[in-house]
């Protein structure tokens, strides 16, 4: 009886008679033309699993006791989302090439994933021609805005005549749809600033803003959600001001704003995640893209500090403002470890103590635009000749990195490998293409200059 008990057990099983919520999730797939050799799996920041592609581009996860909701999964350098819940069962078939356009999600569990990608490939086109009619007066934008949205709720209620969705999956797609088109009511006011007639809104025109979710773990990671605060707690900011101070914010007081836009984050947001990330943004903006006198970049960060003290990503942030300090005019350079084209090593002070230099990046990561990059020196070493550029890359492959230095005809002399990658993007602030800093007699003279825009007096 005993052994008929176990097989009787066994049938069960098979005939799938167990319910899907306590089975494992499987989320398998299948790259074509990979761009590495792995998919990894995300749910917020948290990696949650790791699975190796085998010589035919397919992988496998075997998840157990997994939560419902949004997570994303990485096949570097490229991501896009996928729903799971407790029993699904899906594989997906990406082809580099086009990522996410090719992506298709198949198995148990796919429909809700192909209706949520395919709002997201539909919303960049749409988002467009909405952005055309940010010209309309209020009320017909409203209109168009509610047209859309209306349409798009019929779809989900469509879906949820086929498949069985649970409440937090609908709310989720829900979510999706309001916070891409509301970020174009947050838009929409800024694209109106200077033009007097657009004052008055209808009545029903914000009416959202009372059913925003401030307090919801599954948006936090969310990009469209994310988007949406970003704007909306910038008129938030902004009608903070004109009421409070009676003034208008102007770009050329970016320090008054942003304090503004601080409080408006500390009182508007609940979710502990949320905050730190939008806090953290606020703060990088702020001290990295506005360029404000150092007095100033204190005096946020010490309005900051209570907050700073609680939040996830502090430690990032302080390295950030110290770097920030240390690159302000006068500062002594920093002594950064690097290399040059003998393996000599060397350090940045060292290399700008008897003369004028301007540093600027590359690296054989991003090659693509290395062309434009050299162009640039070229054309500025000419007009600038009391200027040394130096060409700084984080590259730890010397042989790839004196390839690239030939192949682009550059001068070896006037190359350099720093010892540790990250010190060029955290101590010295690499955060675009064209970034440079100009040094002279081992100080500093611009620390935000731009190869682009900073050298055209002449
Ligand atoms: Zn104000």
């Amino acid at each position: 009886m005993r052994y008929l008990g176990v097989f009787f057990l066994i049938i069960l099983v098979g005939c799938g008679a167990i319910d899907p919520k306590t089975q494992p999730t499987y989320f398998s797939g299948t790259i074509v033309n990979p761009t590495s050799n792995y998919v990894t799996l995300h749910r917020e920041e948290a990696l949650i699993d790791t699975a190796y592609l085998d010589q035919n581009g397919r992988f496998s996860m075997r998840l157990e006791g997994l939560e419902e909701g949004l997570y994303h999964f990485d096949h570097p350098p490229e991501y896009n989302y996928v729903y799971l819940q407790k029993g699904d069962s899906i594989h997906i078939r990406i082809n580099t090439v086009s990522f996410d356009e090719s992506l298709v999600f198949s198995g148990r569990g796919s429909e809700l994933n192909n209706f949520i990608l395919e709002m997201f490939l539909t919303n960049e086109r749409e988002s467009y021609s909405i952005e055309k009619n940010y010209v309309l007066d209020p009320e017909p934008f409203h209109q168009l805005i509610e047209t859309i949205r209306a349409d798009k709720l019929t779809m989900l209620s469509d879906l949820q005549r086929e498949v069985t969705l649970s409440e937090r999956a609908v709310s989720m797609v829900a979510a999706n749809i309001d916070y891409n088109l509301y970020v174009h009511k947050e838009k929409y006011p800024f694209f109106h600033e200077n033009s007097p007639q657009v004052k008055d809104f209808p009545a029903a025109f914000f009416d959202y803003r009372k059913n925003i979710e401030r307090n919801n773990r599954d948006l936090s990671h969310f990009k469209p959600y994310f988007q949406f605060m970003k704007f909306h707690l910038g008129n938030m900011a902004y009608e903070a001001c004109t009421d409070q101070c009676g003034i208008i914010p102007t770009p050329e007081k970016p320090l008054h704003f942003n304090l503004h836009k601080l409080n408006i984050i500390d009182s508007l947001v609940e979710d502990r995640l949320l905050k730190d990330q939008l806090m953290r943004q606020l703060a990088l903006q702020y001290w990295v893209k506005s360029q404000d006198t150092e007095a100033r970049i204190t005096q946020f960060y010490q309005v900051f500090a209570p907050y700073l003290k609680e939040n996830r990503y502090a430690e990032e942030l302080n390295d950030v403002y110290q770097s920030i300090i240390s690159l302000q005019p006068d500062r002594d350079v920093l002594p950064l470890p690097i290399v040059d084209h003998q393996g000599k090593l060397t350090n940045l002070r060292k290399l700008t103590e008897d003369r004028k230099v301007v540093i600027y990046f590359w690296s054989t990561k991003y090659e693509g635009m290395l062309y434009r990059i050299q162009q640039k020196v070229a054309e500025l070493q000419k007009k600038w000749p009391e200027y040394q550029f130096i060409g700084i890359s984080p590259d730890q492959d010397a042989v790839h990195w004196s390839a690239t230095i030939q192949e682009y005809d550059m001068q070896p002399q006037l190359q350099y490998r720093s010892i540790n990658p990250e010190d060029l993007q955290n101590r010295l602030i690499w955060d675009n293409a064209f970034k440079s800093v100009v040094l002279e007699n081992g100080k500093i003279v611009n620390g935000f200059a731009n190869l682009q825009t900073s050298f055209q007096n002449k």
